[in-house]
């Protein structure tokens, strides 16, 4: 019988199968991945440079349930996952923004990192394994996988969430559930957004910097000022993966974005003027020349039900103020979410009101613990969802190797 046997070698099953060895070198740890590779996800992660942690996980980043991440999160901040890569050979660099990558800006020199971690304290790992079921038995659970059956004293289901295609499973949920744990309903989240605007497919590829904020009913969000880029679908850039995760199907839900951050609306106008008896014989499709790129100032003009063969100087003082409203406004009606096979995170999940923050202990089996995506947290964009995933399983593996007593 081994002592605890975790369900997933991603972030969280790593971090919980070498916290589990550090708290005792003598239980027998065993870890599964249905991948032929252990963290195929954390080797995708941050375009291939791995968005590590973040330094200032604030409340404020999670969702579905926030405190308890929090709970969880304080119980391993930032600045002790720093000293943790650093006993598994990696370095951190945390960036202005509070982003943290390894130094080597490489996902897979983190993979490596934890895998040969794990290896060197004797974990036993199997790849190409997937877990099928688990079941109560008397001292522990029964694990049965395509191939085999284990037993073991504690259950860690690390099996993370549905997102992202191929790398996304089910089968945590499935697990927790047999337990009777409930599981709420699944949306993608940092994902691209879908829109209708009819400016927006001759506008696929454009890339600008941008200030987004998005608004569904009463509530407002606002991102950092970064890329925005147009799609043939809609929109996508940091920002708009970020307000993605506001996005609830069936709500009305609008993002808007300022063109030009560093100015505004009154200096906007002004310049505009300016450039109207400055350029009077010009036409209009040259108006926002040298402010915005070419593409979208014909289509602001446009917007504005102006031609863009007229002449700027025939522009009204009203259609000026309208032009620079919509360049710091411009509204998208947004129709979906890109799916959940493009989505990097999978918001909402397994109940936590029934697990213990300090321990990721469920509370209606003794021995059963669940971490990182598979639990009804998510996290925006910026490293926060790795920074839940290797906190839950710190607690889950230290927690589960106390229970053992060896
Ligand atoms: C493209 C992409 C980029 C991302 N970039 C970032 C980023 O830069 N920063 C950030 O903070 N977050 C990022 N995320 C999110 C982050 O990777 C996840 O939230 C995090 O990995 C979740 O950790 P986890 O341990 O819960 O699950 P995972 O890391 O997904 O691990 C779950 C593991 O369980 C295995 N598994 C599933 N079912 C079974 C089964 N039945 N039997 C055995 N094994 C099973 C899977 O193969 C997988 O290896 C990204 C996600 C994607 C998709």
């Amino acid at each position: 019988m081994y002592d605890i046997a975790i369900i997933g070698a991603g972030a969280s099953g790593l971090a919980a199968s070498i916290f589990a060895k550090k708290e005792n070198r003598n239980i027998d740890v065993v870890l599964f991945d249905r991948a032929d590779r252990v963290g195929k996800k954390i080797a995708t992660s941050g375009n291939g440079q791995c968005n590590i942690t973040n330094a200032t996980p604030d409340i404020s980043r999670y969702h579905g349930d926030p405190t308890f991440a929090k709970k969880v999160i304080d119980n391993f901040p930032p600045a002790e996952q720093q000293r943790f890569f650093e006993e598994c050979g990696i370095m951190l660099n945390f960036e202005n923004s509070g982003k943290a990558y390894p130094m080597s800006y490489q996902a897979s020199s983190v993979v490596d990192a934890l895998r040969f971690r794990a290896a060197e304290l004797g974990v036993e790992i199997k790849t190409s394994c997937r877990v099928e079921s688990v079941s109560k038995k008397e001292n522990g659970f029964s694990v049965k996988y395509e191939g085999g059956c284990v037993t073991a004293k504690n259950v860690i289901v690390a099996a993370g969430g549905i997102a992202g295609g191929n790398l996304g499973s089910e089968d945590g949920y499935n697990v927790l559930k047999s337990f009777g744990h409930k599981v709420t309903s699944l949306r993608p989240a940092i994902v691209q957004l879908k829109s209708n605007e009819p400016f927006i497919r001759s506008l696929k590829g454009v890339k600008l910097f941008a200030k987004l904020t998005a608004r569904s009913g009463k509530n407002t969000y606002s991102a950092d000022p970064s890329d925005f880029l147009f799609t043939d679908y809609g929109i996508s850039g940091p920002a708009v993966l970020s307000l993605s995760s506001h996005y609830k199907e069936g709500e009305k839900f609008s993002v808007f974005a300022d063109l030009l951050p560093d100015s505004n609306e009154e200096k906007t106008c002004k310049f505009l003027s300016f450039k109207r008896a400055a350029f009077g014989n010009r036409t209009a499709d040259e108006l926002f020349a040298g402010l915005v790129h070419k593409k979208i100032g014909i289509e602001l003009v446009k917007l504005a039900k102006i031609a863009p063969s007229s002449k700027i100087g025939d522009i009204s003082d009203e259609k000026i103020k309208s032009l620079a409203s919509l360049v710091h406004n411009l509204p998208f009606n947004i129709t979906g979410t890109n799916g959940m096979k493009n989505a990097q995170v999978t918001a909402g999940g397994v109940d936590t009101k029934d697990f213990c923050a300090d321990t990721m202990m469920s509370k209606l089996h003794d021995g059963l613990f669940a971490t990182g995506e598979v639990l009804n947290v998510d996290g925006d964009c910026g490293g926060f969802n790795l920074c839940f995933a290797w906190a839950s399983g710190k607690a889950a593996g230290i927690a589960a190797a106390k229970r053992v007593g060896k």
